[in-house]
Parts: structure tokens; C-alpha cells; sequence
């Protein structure tokens, strides 16, 4: 759905649009795209905090430059973005990731040097097509690659064992939303209420919260394939629509050992 979002600005408005990418060191930033070409590198989820640099000072440049402008990321993300601008721009969509939570750089970075790859990676991806991998690349080589139940990083992210601290209060894990529109995946689509149609290539759960964001819907409906659900539904496939990821059981014991024993014993020392 962000790949949807994104060409449609760019087709049809004159536009920059925002969104995040690993570069060669493996660091997440947000940068600015124009083109169509550039978008693919916003595309997949990436399990770790993206820097945002300069973009709330670019996007406010762009709006005043009379440029449509579409901003994703996590709802703090929107959030920090409105307080930045502080005044209502009709040129501006935001969207808003469901999120559970992010880990910092840090762990990310000491967690792939503690792997003693015989080459330093310079892509990483979380996310294939209809998997969970978390695979590391020099150019075009596989240098490792372990799914979400193998993989200690990933599976800590899924458990929620080493989120930022303020992750586990964040203010915008309920059903009131910041952004124009929410994108999620849809989990528990289904469950109860039958849904008709496959959904082994995943399906994502997007949530229309402001007038902004229904005329932008309506502009790209005729491109997708949607169906109308409930909310409720929504929510109880996807606890961050109530509240914040609860710690893990065992958050204070890695935190104690991550400061004596670094990154990787303490992971596998609480995941046990
Ligand atoms: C850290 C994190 C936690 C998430 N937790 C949940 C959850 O609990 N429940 C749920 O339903 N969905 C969650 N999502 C959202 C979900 O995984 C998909 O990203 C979302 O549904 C968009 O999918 P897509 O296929 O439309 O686009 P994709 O191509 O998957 O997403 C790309 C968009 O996400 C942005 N993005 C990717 N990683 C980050 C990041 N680290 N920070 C900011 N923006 C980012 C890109 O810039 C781009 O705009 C989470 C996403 C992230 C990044």
C-alpha cells in the first residue's frame, strides 16, 4: 500500500514524498524521493529507529514551495512532524505506521558485527515478498540469512524484549491516530467475520482517519483491491490499535546483562 501511495503523489501531483532506507553502513534514514525510480528503496519494513536529519525542515520547505507532500513513518514520527510545523498544510498527507515499537541503531549495529561475517554487509532486509527473514547482503550476495524464529535480533523485536524505553508508553498505540490515514498489517483478518479472498501474500490494514485522507483514498480505490471492514476487527488483531507493546518478562534482566556481556549473550540469555 506505501508503494501505492507514494506513485500516486508522484504520477499525479506535482510532489516529494518521504520515506526511509538503509544505506551502505546499514544506517536508516529518511530521505526524500521525486521520482518514481527511488521509491523502491522505501519499500519493506525495516525493524529498527529511522533518523529523520533535516526532513521536517525539507517537507516544511516543500509546502511552502506549493509541493504536495507525503510523509510515512511511525506515529511519533507524524507526530514530531505536526508539532514541527505547527500550522495545517492542505498539501501535506501523513501516514502513520502501526507500530509495536523499534530497537536502536546500536543493537542493530553491535548485533551484526557480533554475527563475524567474513564481509562487512552493505543491504539488510527484514521483510521478502511473503516471509520473515532477516538477511544480510554485499551487493548482490546473501552473507546470512535466518527467519524470525532462528534469528535472535528478530525474534526480540517480535517479543518486544528491547524496544526503546518510551516504546512501551507510547501515546499513540490506540485507535485514535495522528496520521491522515494508518497503515498496518491486517492480523486476525478474517478470524470471525469471513474474509472471501486469498490472503497468503499478506494484507494490510488501512485505516482512513481525516477528510484529507478519505480524498486521497478515493483517488487511488479504483487501482486496488480494498474491502470495507470493522475497526473492531482491526483492533483485535493488532494490540498497538489499544495500547503499547507490555515490557517482556525478561526486559530488566537484558538490560542488566547487556551492560556486563554486550548485545548477543544478553539476547540469548532472555530468549532462552
Ligand atoms: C518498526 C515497525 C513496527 C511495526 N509494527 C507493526 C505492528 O505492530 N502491526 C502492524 O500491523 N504493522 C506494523 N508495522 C507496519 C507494517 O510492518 C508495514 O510496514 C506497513 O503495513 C506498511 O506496509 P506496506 O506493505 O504498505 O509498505 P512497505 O513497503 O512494507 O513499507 C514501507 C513504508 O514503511 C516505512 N518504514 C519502514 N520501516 C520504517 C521505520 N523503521 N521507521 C519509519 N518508517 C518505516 C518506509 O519508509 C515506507 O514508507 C510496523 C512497521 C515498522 C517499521
Amino acid at each position: 500500500m506505501a508503494s501505492i501511495f507514494y506513485a500516486h503523489f508522484l504520477k499525479n501531483k506535482t510532489s516529494a514524498v518521504y520515506g526511509c532506507s538503509y544505506d551502505n553502513n546499514l544506517q536508516l534514514n529518511f530521505s526524500r524521493a521525486t521520482d518514481l525510480k527511488e521509491i523502491r528503496k522505501f519499500k519493506t519494513s525495516k525493524y529498527s529507529i529511522s533518523y529523520i536529519g533535516n526532513t521536517y525542515k525539507n517537507i516544511r520547505q516543500d509546502l511552502i514551495n506549493g509541493l504536495y507532500v507525503l510523509f510515512i513513518g511511525t506515529p511519533c514520527q507524524v507526530s514530531g512532524l505536526n508539532n514541527f510545523l505547527n500550522k495545517e498544510y492542505p498539501n501535506l498527507l501523513t501516514i502513520d505506521l502501526i507500530c509495536h515499537g523499534v530497537p536502536s541503531q546500536i543493537y542493530l549495529d553491535e548485533y551484526i558485527k557480533s554475527l563475524n561475517l567474513n564481509t562487512q554487509p552493505n543491504s539488510l532486509t527484514f521483510r521478502g515478498k511473503k516471509d520473515f527473514f532477516f538477511t544480510l547482503y554485499k551487493d548482490n550476495t546473501i552473507l546470512y540469512s535466518k527467519n524470525s524464529d532462528e534469528d535472535i535480533f528478530y525474534k526480540a523485536f517480535l517479543d518486544g524484549l528491547f524496544y526503546r524505553e518510551n516504546c512501551y508508553s507510547c501515546e499513540f498505540a490506540t485507535s485514535k491516530r495522528v496520521g491522515d490515514l494508518s497503515l498496518g498489517d491486517f492480523w486476525g483478518l478474517g478470524d470471525e467475520i469471513p474474509f472471501n479472498y486469498d490472503k497468503q501474500d499478506g494484507v494490510s490494514v488501512l485505516l482512513v482517519n481525516t477528510e484529507k485522507g478519505k480524498i486521497v483514498f478515493n483517488e487511488v480505490k479504483d487501482i486496488i483491491f480494498f474491502e470495507k471492514r470493522t475497526l473492531e476487527e482491526a483492533i483485535k488483531g493488532n494490540e498497538q490499535l489499544k495500547h503499547p507493546t507490555r515490557k517482556h518478562k525478561n526486559y530488566d534482566l537484558f538490560l542488566k546483562l547487556y551492560s556486563e556481556f554486550g548485545l548477543k549473550k544478553a539476547l540469548e540469555e532472555t530468549l532462552k
